[in-house]
């Protein structure tokens, strides 16, 4: 395992990393800075492998840093979630921060910004700032309130700490130049006054500090080597460097990768916030959702979603992958360590005619033929069964193997079965089959010696468990659901047909499943038992259909 990793050329992080290594750096440090203003998604759990991944794959350490400078959106209720699916996708970091444990360093740079010239208190509104910013042709025009003396300046911010000013009243801004080619220069924000109640720190701070300000400070305390982020952070970069430089703090270095993106997925938290809150989804983990919470109840394994995250590998340019990989990911570690069962979605009955009422046998089973330890189970067989409605054509085209009036077919660890007679009612929609067994067929044989080569899967009626299955399909009908006619809204772009719920009939091993544990259901796909199952009502997730499409196309 670990010469494959070797032998595989580089990606660009791990190039840099390399380098920054050869030139005398001693440790790599990384950090993963969510926002607590919502629920991971599968493109935060590429950015978890990438920092938790790089750390581990040169000896360094990753953080754990909550980015809770804005108290309004945010919430613990997001903080746990966070943990939780960080955890479950098999990392651990080594410290847990927040960018709030800081907050009296930030503001003790601030002073020292001021005492420089190099921030100043602004009395102008957000609106006002953001209209005299200029263009990209056109400078921006300096505020009233630029040339302000230190002392002054001093003043002001503390009060504004001191909580004598409402909202909106005054800003702390860095000093840099009106007329700057990168706009994030004519003198950034650095503090706002917002008296919000903050989640960790209650009441006591009544002005927060903007992301540009706080962000590479933050990376400087923790001594991050390596700060990794997504590319539209690059114009921001300079930025960050020059916060750091100004101070004369730890030199932590930004290093930008393009974002994932994939196809029929909005990745935006804003916009699946928008569908949890008015209730376009059951809540953040509905299996439809693209978040890790959702990707878990819907029966994903960790391992899944981080081979995932290797297979689409770093870029420095933005793209969009198919969603087809991740079910490929998925479908290819279920195959390995999902048990095998026996479930009929669309069932059609079968009467063995021939086979004593009221007998039971039992049939033993494969759990897993990609892995012998996983065992055997047992089966019951009885004289009325379940079909799948597809496995059986009255009028059926030359190579249909399946079962048909007059035809034999292998039920799967069981009896060979012959299609009798077809039983209609009064519209001619088939009820039923009356079919005969060869008694001497029990063990994969036959009673002469003759070859079957259809095979299907089945579950005995009386010992059937019923089970709503949820089957889900991509929850936008467009590969970019941001694609939208005149006049519509991304919204529009809802799939009526996500979700669909039909009855199954399952082999009764199927009610030990645990909740979220993802079994192949034979020749149809895999499923989970959902978070909404109990006992009286099972309910059952597909995870991921058996067909792989991606793999055919690309291999
Ligand atoms: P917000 O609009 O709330 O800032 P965000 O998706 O950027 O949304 P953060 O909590 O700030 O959320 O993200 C944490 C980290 O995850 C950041 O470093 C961010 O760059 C990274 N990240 C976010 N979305 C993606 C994505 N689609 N692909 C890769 N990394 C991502
Ligand atoms: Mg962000």
């Amino acid at each position: 395992m670990a010469d494959e990793t070797k032998e595989k050329s580089l990606n660009f992080l791990e190039e840099i990393i390399e380098a920054s290594i050869a030139n005398g750096e001693t440790r790599v440090q990384t950090r993963f800075p969510p926002e607590p203003n919502g629920y991971l998604h599968i493109g935060h759990a590429k950015s978890i492998c990438i920092n938790f991944g790089l750390a581990k794959k040169y000896g360094g350490k990753c953080n754990l840093r909550f980015d809770d400078t804005n108290p309004v959106k945010e919430d613990v209720e997001y903080v746990d979630s966070i943990k939780r699916d960080i955890q479950w996708l098999g990392f651990q970091w080594e410290l847990e921060r927040y960018a709030s444990d800081y907050f009296d360093q930030l503001y003790d740079w601030a002073v020292e910004l001021i005492r420089k010239g190099l921030a100043y208190v602004d009395d102008q509104t957000q609106e006002q700032i953001r209209e005299t910013r200029g263009t990209i042709s056109v400078p921006g025009t300096p505020s009233p309130w630029r040339d302000r003396s230190v002392e002054e300046n001093l003043d002001l911010f503390a009060r504004m700490k001191a909580g004598e000013f409402p909202d909106g009243a005054k800003v702390l801004r860095a000093k840099i130049d009106m007329a700057h080619p990168n706009m994030l220069f004519r003198d950034p924000i650095m503090y706002r006054i917002l008296h919000a109640e903050h989640h960790r720190t209650g009441n006591k701070w009544c002005i927060y500090p903007m992301y540009d300000y706080a962000h590479g400070q933050c990376d400087s305390i923790e001594r991050i080597t390596h700060s990794i982020c997504t590319l539209e952070f690059d114009v921001h970069r300079p930025l960050y460097d020059w916060f750091i430089e100004a101070l004369g703090i730890y030199p932590s270095h930004q290093y930008e990768f393009a974002r994932l993106n994939l196809t029929y997925t909005m990745m935006s938290k804003r916009k699946l916030l928008k569908l949890v809150q008015e209730g376009a989804v059951m809540g953040w983990d509905d299996p439809r959702m693209p978040t890790i919470c959702a990707l878990r109840r819907k029966g994903y394994t960790p391992a899944s979603v981080r081979n995932f995250a290797e297979m689409v590998g770093v870029a420095k340019r933005d793209n969009v992958i198919d969603l087809g990989k991740l079910e490929y990911c998925v479908r290819e570690d279920l195959n390995k360590v999902a048990e095998r069962r026996m479930a009929v979605l669309n069932p059609l009955k079968v009467v063995i005619t021939n086979y004593e009422e009221g007998r039971r046998e039992l049939f033993t089973a494969v759990n897993n033929p990609e892995n012998e330890a996983a065992g055997t189970r047992q089966v019951p067989f009885s004289r009325e069964l379940y079909i799948e409605r597809d496995d059986f054509m009255e009028n059926p085209p030359k190579k249909f193997y399946r079962l048909q009036p007059g035809g034999e077919v292998r039920l799967r660890y069981s009896y060979l079965i012959k299609c009798e007679e077809v039983v209609k009612d009064a519209e001619g929609n088939i009820t039923e089959l009356r079919c005969t067994y060869d008694p001497m067929s029990g063990n994969g044989s036959s009673s002469d010696g003759r070859r079957v080569k259809g095979v299907i899967h089945w579950v005995s009626a009386p010992d059937a468990v019923e089970a709503e299955i949820r089957l889900f399909n991509p929850l936008f009908t467009k590969e970019n659901p941001d694609d939208v006619e005149e006049g519509q809204t991304w919204e529009d772009n809802l799939n009526p047909d996500s979700m669909i719920k039909v009855k199954g009939y399952l082999e009764p091993s199927l009610r030990e499943t645990p909740i979220g544990q993802a079994v192949q259901f034979e020749r149809v796909g895999y499923f989970c038992p959902d978070t909404d199952s109990t006992p009286e009502h099972l309910v059952f997730n597909r995870t991921v259909t058996l067909k792989d499409s991606w793999a055919k196309i690309n291999k």
